[in-house]
């Protein structure tokens, strides 16, 4: 059953039964409280009375006496006065005379069914009887006591006193009804809205936001489904571009293997087959065979490197290494791998130890790195400059050249996984090396940055703390 039906129903149902036990509790307590006496019965009474006085010849003392005292005996509560058309009385059930004045009378009856509920006076009821044209009077008095005290029994005469008060009675038992039904109806509607919106959340496209600025748990309820559809669709960015970058990686692999296998085969082909024909030859092909293999063998290498940063598994042990020397060594080899060509090199590292705790064999990989790309892409500046500097409690490792550099646009992507500027050339890399340096430096709480101006100098700013 829906919510909105079963809220109507429960209502209805509430109501029925609120108002059955309005009335049953009201008619019982009418029972155990109201007894006595009320208008009509004491009215039907002294009409009882009237009809058997009428039954009697004269209407003197000695023939009314047995009448009131017959209704005194049946009803002890009730005082009856049989009063002449002179104001005495002719008899008092009570045993007593009095004299009433003609405006006393006329107030007996003028008051009669105002008057009924004095705090301390008795209640009194006159009725008038005539007999051979001379007026009797007959006087019913009681004491409040002896009359009901329930106002149901007692006010419910007439349909309009009905109305009087079962409309206010109604309308205070509905309001509540209807507030809540208003509540429940305007909760339900925002659950309902809810819903709907968790219903259509989904990877592909974007979520409804919704506006609910209450402060209800529902509005809290709708800020939270806000954020958490916000971050699906941010992950499901993050999934779509991981996914384009494995892609990529994978054409760009294949592409990237096949050519230097090509090479290689077909060279290993010749050699094998003593196809060359002199040494000359024979060194060049197998130079080639090396050079690809070299470059095969690197691009591995990254591979690896990827396969172990998805997997959280860089391992890193850090320990006390003296930088200046492991940067003099990469310097040296780069100065004999260069050597010969119009390179020239630039080497600024201080004769002085420079203590740093790091990962040795990370931070030479990742200075290796640097220098390459500075080699491969930065070749037409025909200059490699590495450095060292100590800053406090910082060390920073400077590798620059004056090649073709790298644009501003691309300075914010160029350490994301995959990025090759310009998408890439012939021959160059996956556009791995640069992610890969940045976890190294990252893991080491270290920070990297890039300054370039195309051809005028390229410079990339490794910074390390010198002790974590
Ligand atoms: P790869 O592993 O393919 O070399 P990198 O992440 O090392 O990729 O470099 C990403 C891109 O940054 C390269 O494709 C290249 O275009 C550019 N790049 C890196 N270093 C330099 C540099 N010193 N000068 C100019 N461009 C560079």
């Amino acid at each position: 059953m829906k919510n909105p039906t079963r809220i109507w129903l429960i209502m209805l149902i509430s109501i029925v039964i609120s108002l059955l036990l309005f009335v049953w509790l009201l008619l019982l307590s009418g029972k155990v409280w109201d007894t006595g006496y009320d208008l009509n019965t004491l009215n039907a009474v002294s009409q009882e009375m009237l009809n058997a006085i009428e039954q009697q010849n004269t209407y003197e003392k000695n023939e009314i006496q047995p009448i009131l005292d017959q209704f005194h005996i049946r009803h002890p509560a009730l005082r009856f006065e049989w009063i002449s058309s002179d104001g005495s009385t002719l008899y008092d059930t009570y045993g007593e005379t009095h004299k009433y004045s003609f405006e006393q009378l006329a107030d007996r009856f003028i008051n009669m069914p105002n008057n009924l509920w004095g705090e301390d006076k008795p209640i009194t009821l006159a009725y008038s009887a005539n007999k051979n044209g001379q007026p009797y009077y007959l006087l019913l008095s009681l004491s409040s006591d002896a009359m009901k005290q329930g106002q149901l029994y007692f006010f419910v005469r007439t349909f309009k006193a009905l109305y009087s008060w079962v409309l206010p009675l109604l309308l205070s038992f509905f309001v509540p009804y209807f507030l809540s039904l208003w509540l429940f109806s305007s909760v339900n509607r925002r659950i309902g809205k809810l819903n709907q919106a968790l219903n259509q959340v989904n990877i592909r496209s974007d979520a409804i936001v919704l506006e609910d600025k209450s402060k209800d748990e529902i509005g809290q309820l709708t800020r939270h489904y806000n954020s958490m559809a916000q971050r699906i669709r941010r992950q499901a960015d993050e999934i779509e571009q991981f996914e384009n970058g494995r892609k990529l990686l994978l054409s760009n692999l294949s592409h990237d293997l096949r050519t230097p296998l090509t090479m290689i085969l077909g060279y290993a082909e010749t050699i094998h087959a003593g196809l060359y024909s002199d040494e000359n030859e024979l060194r060049t092909s197998s130079k080639v065979i090396l050079q690809r293999s070299r470059y095969m063998d690197k691009l591995l290498d990254q591979l690896l490197d990827i396969a172990r940063l998805d997997g959280d598994t860089l391992e890193i042990h850090l320990a006390p290494h003296n930088l200046s020397e492991i940067m003099r060594k990469i310097a040296a080899d780069y100065m004999l791998f260069l050597d010969g060509q119009s390179f020239s090199v630039e080497v600024d590292i201080p004769d002085e130890d420079v203590q740093a705790v790091i990962d040795a064999s990370l931070i030479e990989r990742a200075v290796r790195n640097l220098m390459d790309n500075a080699i491969r892409y930065g070749n037409e500046g025909h200059f490699l400059g590495i450095g060292l500097v100590e800053e406090g409690d910082v060390v920073c490792i400077i590798v620059k050249d004056k090649g073709r550099g790298i644009a501003p646009e691309d300075h914010k992507f160029i350490f994301e996984r995959f990025y090759r500027v310009g998408g890439g050339r012939k021959g160059e890399g996956l556009g791995i090396g640069l992610s890969i340096v940045k976890e190294i430096v990252e893991s080491h709480q270290g920070h990297i940055q890039l300054i370039s101006t195309p051809h005028v100098e390229t410079l990339f700013l490794i910074r390390l703390p010198k002790n974590k």
